[in-house]
Formats: C-alpha cells, structure tokens, sequence
C-alpha cells in the first residue's frame, strides 16, 4: 500500500492510501476537497474510500463534496459517530473489517479526544488522527484522562515498536519543547527536536512518527518517568501521584503550554 501525505487547511495532514493492485484509493481525514482532488488526478487513482478517525470538522470538512464526485463512496467511521459523521455509510463495531481495493485494515477505538475517536490499522501503519501526536496527544474534548491514557498506553502504545504512526496535525515542534519542559534530560528528545526544525526549515513535515520513536520522546507515553513525575509534583507536592494522575496533570500543563 502507498501512503501519500496532503497537507490541508492550516496544519492538518490527510492520506491518500493506493491499492498498487486495483489502483483504487482510499482517503484519510478529507479536511478539504481540493488538495485531496489534485492529489487523486496527479496518481491518476480512483477514490473508493474515505476513513475518518473522528466528528471534528476539520477531518470531515471534504466529505459531502468528495461523496458527490463519487457517490459510491464508502465513509467509514465508529459507529458512536452517526449523525455526526457527514455521509457516513460505515459504522464500524469492534472486528469489523476496513475495505478498499484489495486491501483490508482494522481499527482500534481510543476514546478521549472524543468519544468515538478510532485508530486505522493496515498492517504495520496505523493512522491516529487526533489522539496521539508525534510527541503529543489531542485534547480531551469528550473524555476523560484515565480514558485517553488507556487508550494511548493499553491501546496504541501496545502496537509493535516499528509500527508507522501517521497523525493529524503537525504540532511537532511545539509538542516536543513542552516534552523538553517536563524532562529536560531527556537526549532523545533534543536530537528529535533538531531533527524536525531541519524538516520544517526546507519545507518537509514530520509525519510519521514510529511506537518506538514515541515511547522515548512523547510524554504521555512516558508517566512513569521518575522526572516527568518530579516535574508535575510540584502542582501537588503533598500527593503521592499514580501514572493516571501524572497523566491528568501532564495534560492540564499542556492546555497552556
Ligand atoms: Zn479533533
């Protein structure tokens, strides 16, 4: 399968996926139409598919006018999301199959930025959408810490280590100095944020990441980091904190990053 990364609206990343078989394509997170419409003429493909991970608008926002340049379309997403979900013609339950061409994917569901937010599998590619970032994680808009740190460590982060994790949005930079502001010794950290600002200086991005690279540089990967635990401590010095509550802190302190 051949993934082709198109950047959309400010910062958002969606991916045309290619059977190399069929020639048919699938897309996933259609922010906009247009970037993904030249991208399937330029591979000269035939868009069967779309995947999206979750609601979010500006995941979404391709969906009607995508549909009606092929109304056989089939749009995927949990089965939580109908009604929120554009078009939706999939409703995917825990097994179900992901279909294009001659490809088949699975998904995981990570609750946490919102309630029915999933994780694309083909085999060792996964597409996160907004729950885990390079270095980062999305906001809880629908669920709780103890959710998304279920879903980020006993979920996605049990994937194997050289799975290529393709994300949503590219906050990398920023991600990792928030990472460097709660583990300051932390190596790897500083040589993957000189690695990105060389990629964004000549225009690249940083998607994807991979589990390995993740569970050295993200912090929410990382709450049983003894100095990742000394750095949130100090919001609550009298309390002896468990990895969850490390987590809920570690996300607070990046809402204001
Ligand atoms: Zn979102």
């Amino acid at each position: 399968m051949e993934i082709v990364t198109i950047p959309c609206l400010q910062d958002n990343f969606a991916y045309l996926l290619i059977c190399p078989k069929t020639g048919d394509a699938a897309v996933v997170d259609p922010s906009e139409a247009d970037p993904v419409r030249k991208e399937i003429k330029r591979q000269n493909v035939k868009l069967t598919a779309i995947l999206n991970t979750h609601h979010h608008w500006d995941h979404v926002g391709g969906n009607k006018e995508l549909k009606a340049d092929c109304p056989d379309l089939k749009i995927y997403g949990h089965a939580s999301d109908r009604g929120r979900i554009p078009e939706q013609t999939e409703f995917l339950e825990d097994g179900d199959q992901v279909l294009f061409g001659e490809q088949s994917g699975s998904f995981l569901h990570n609750p946490g930025h919102t309630s029915g937010a999933i994780t694309y599998l083909f085999g060792k590619t996964a597409f996160t959408g907004d729950t885990l970032f390079a270095a980062g994680c999305g906001r809880l808009f629908e669920g709780t810490p103890e959710q998304m740190h279920d879903s980020l460590n006993n979920r996605i982060g049990k994937l194997p280590d050289r799975t290529e994790l393709y994300f949503g949005h590219e906050y990398t930079e920023n991600n990792l100095r928030f990472a460097l502001s709660v583990e300051v010794g932390n190596t790897e950290i500083n040589k993957k944020l000189a690695d990105v600002k060389v990629l964004r200086s000549s225009g690249k991005f940083s998607t994807p990441t991979t589990i390995a690279e993740e569970k050295q540089t993200n912090p929410f990967l990382r709450c049983t980091s003894a100095e990742i635990k000394a750095a949130v401590k100090s919001r609550d010095p009298d309390n002896d904190l468990t990895e969850k509550e490390v987590f809920r802190m570690l996300r607070e302190l990046k809402d204001v990053f």
